[in-house]
This record gives C-alpha cells, structure tokens and sequence, in this order.
C-alpha cells in the first residue's frame, strides 16, 4: 500500500474543510443559478460570493472571472478564444518551448487553423528570457503565453518583466497559473496579466473545475456554445459545488500561504540537499533559487526513470517522473529536451512534489530508501 506521496503536482486530495464547504450544494442549495425564483435566487447569491473569494485571490474583479472545466479548458479558451476573435489584428502567437501540453497541442490546433507560433526556448535552468520573447515579437504578434512556473522542474519565469513588455508592445499576455498557485502570490495587476488559468484541485479544491480570467476590455470568442452563462464566454450550468469548493480553498490558501510556503520550503531544501550529499552522480533539474518551493527534480546518471518509480511505488512510496498529462508517451519530456538534456538523462529524471499533508517521516522515509533503490537499479543497469 502506498503509504507516503510525494506526486503534489499531479493531483492534490481536496482539503476536509473543502468538502464541508460542498456539501450544502448537493441537496440544499440545489437551484440553477439561471432561475428566475428564490430558489434559484440563492444558488445566483452562492455563485456570485464564490466568484467574489476567487477573484480576490488573483486580485482580480468578480466580472473578470469565468469558470470552466479545469485549466486545459481555460488555456483552450484563452489561446483560441482570443485568436478567433483578435485575427483581423494579427495571426501570430508567441509561445515557451516548455508549455504544458495543453498550451502546446492548443496552439498546434490554431497553426492548422493559418496561425503563425513561434516557441522561445528556455535556458539549462528551464528559464524563459525577456530578451528572447522580444526577440521574436513582429508586427503580427497578438498574444504571448508563457506559463508562470514549469509543472516539471519548478523553474519560476519573469512573469512581471514578460506582462510589461506585453503591455509595452499591446500584445495580449497569457499565462497558464496551474503550477504556481496557492505558492506563489497571483497578483494580475502587478504582473499585467490579461488572461490567466486557474485550475482548482491545484489549490485542494476538486478536480473538473478551474478558471480563466479575463481582464476587462479583453475580447474573446466563446468555445463552448449554448444558454449564454459566464457572460456569453462559456455556457452551461454552473457546477455550483465545485465552485463553492475553489472559493474555500482559494480563501485556505490567502490565511494560510505564507507559512506553509516556508514548512515546504523546508522539506524541499531537504531533500535537495540530502538527496544530492547521498546518491553519486546526482544533479537537481531546473534554477537552484528560482524554483517552486515544493519541487525538487532530479537526474541520475545510469538510472531508468520508470524503473525508479516502479521501485519506489514497491516500497510504497508515490513519485513522478515528469507531467502527469504526458505520462501516455514514451517521449521523454519535451521541457527536459529543452533545457538541453540528452535524452537518456531526461528518462533518468525524477520528481518530487510535496504539499499541505506531507509530513516529516514521508521526508525521511524517501531520503533512507532513494539512495538504497538508486544503487540496486546501477548495479542491474547496462548504462552504468
Ligand atoms: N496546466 C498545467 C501547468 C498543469 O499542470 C495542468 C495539469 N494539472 C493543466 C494545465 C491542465 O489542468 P486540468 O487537467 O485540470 O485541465
């Protein structure tokens, strides 16, 4: 049985106080927020604080705020939202190499629609440079998304730096939140953000629910077509239960940030630092100070990732070796690529990611069987 999870980044158990916030909307506030009558009246009001809570969590306002299925829902929304109907300013969009695969297949569909993208590539550290998002600024430019924080190896980007030079240029500015939120501050104001996705389970909320937010003034076609909720931008009745969940999760993460922030960080520096003093021939992926303060990413010379986590998942404990949403292909991943690793050593990485419930012992238990699991998979590998 797996006992100890350290595969944050994948998926978050939502929180207890979460589940309690959920529970009045199965049966009690049961109305759709589209009736006209009292009942649905308090479904609208439940709806409308939640936005609220959401809202003040990316210091947005509540009219900015859309709620859609998840964070692939919002970044397609976002992308081809906004270049459908911005088409007649420009056809070009400017994306990192190192997008989650969702930014990356959304803006593939977009170039078989006649839609120019051209990729910045990210440095050793998997970090995107102002300079070179400049760079490839032309005439027909009209978005730009680059995503907050790397969901693989941590690598936090010049979010602030790229939102100016957006706003400098008035080219649209994206980014995908997902791997950042509920660790690092969201501020859409300061980071002159103009679309933004959320996802909710990334904060312990339930899964199928994130947003996008839209700043005012910003136009976008709607994708999912039908009675004109969320403005006309994404219809279908609200999942008022998830939503009322996000917003308690979103409000969990504003009292509470600041020091979880620093018990992560803790247990991350740990298990750099341990893991590194260890195991021979190990090296951290990603930027040693500009790194999410959950994520330690690792490579190790002459080791199988699968293997690795098929050995620790045998000593129950859970691990990553890279995104979740690309588990599906044998490629190695597309962001280890990108930071220059051979492939052999993108396939012998290794991600950790630890969260609200991560206790001391799971630190411990990981840092006494890793150096045990890494040795026995060298001694059978042909690499070695
Ligand atoms: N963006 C990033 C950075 C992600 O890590 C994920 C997956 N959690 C997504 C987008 C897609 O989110 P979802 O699966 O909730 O649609």
């Amino acid at each position: 049985m797996t006992s100890v999870y350290l595969d944050y980044q994948s998926s978050k158990p939502v929180d207890p106080q979460v589940v309690q916030a959920m529970e009045p909307y199965f049966q009690k506030i049961y109305g759709n927020p589209s009736s006209l009558h009292s009942i649905g009246d308090k479904a609208t009001d439940a709806l409308e604080q939640s936005r609220s809570s959401i809202a003040d969590f990316i210091q947005a306002e509540p009219d900015e705020i859309i709620f859609a299925s998840g964070a692939t829902e919002a970044n397609n929304l976002a992308l081809i939202g906004y270049a459908e109907r911005n088409k007649s300013k420009g056809k070009h969009i400017i994306i990192s190499e190192i997008e989650h695969i969702s930014i990356h297949n959304t803006a593939k569909f977009l170039m078989k629609s006649g839609f120019s993208v051209s990729k910045v590539p990210v440095n050793h550290y998997g970090q995107v440079s102002v300079h070179k998002v400049n760079e490839r600024i032309t005439d027909d430019t009209i978005l730009i998304s680059i995503g907050y924080a790397n969901n693989e190896v941590g690598t936090i980007q010049p979010i602030e730096e790229i939102g100016r030079l957006c706003r400098d240029k008035e080219i649209a500015f994206h980014t995908d939140a997902v791997a950042a939120e509920g660790l690092l501050p969201l501020n859409v104001q300061n980071d002159s953000i103009d679309l933004m996705s959320v996802s909710s389970n990334d904060i312990y909320g339930p899964k199928g629910l994130g947003i996008l937010y839209k700043r005012k003034g910003i136009k976008i076609s709607p994708q999912i077509i039908g009675g004109g909720q969320e403005n006309g931008l994404r219809s279908g009745t609200e999942d008022l239960a998830s939503i009322a969940g996000m917003a308690r999760a979103a409000k969990i993460v504003m009292e509470e940030r600041e020091n979880e922030v620093k018990r992560l960080q803790s247990y991350r520096d740990q298990l750099i630092k341990e893991v590194l003093e260890k195991i021979p021939r190990s090296y951290l992926n990603g930027h040693p100070e500009k790194r999410l303060p959950n994520n330690a990413h690792f490579r190790f010379d002459g080791i199988e990732g699968e293997s690795l986590l098929l050995s620790l998942n045998d000593k129950g404990i859970a691990v990553s070796t890279g995104s979740a949403c690309s588990s599906k292909t044998l490629e190695p991943s597309h962001t280890l690529i990108s930071m220059g690793l051979l492939h052999e050593e993108a396939h012998g990485s290794l991600e950790l990611t630890v969260g609200r419930f991560t206790k001391q012992s799971d630190i411990d238990a990981l840092i006494k069987a890793l150096p045990e699991v890494v040795e026995r998979l060298r001694k059978l590998s042909p690499l070695y």
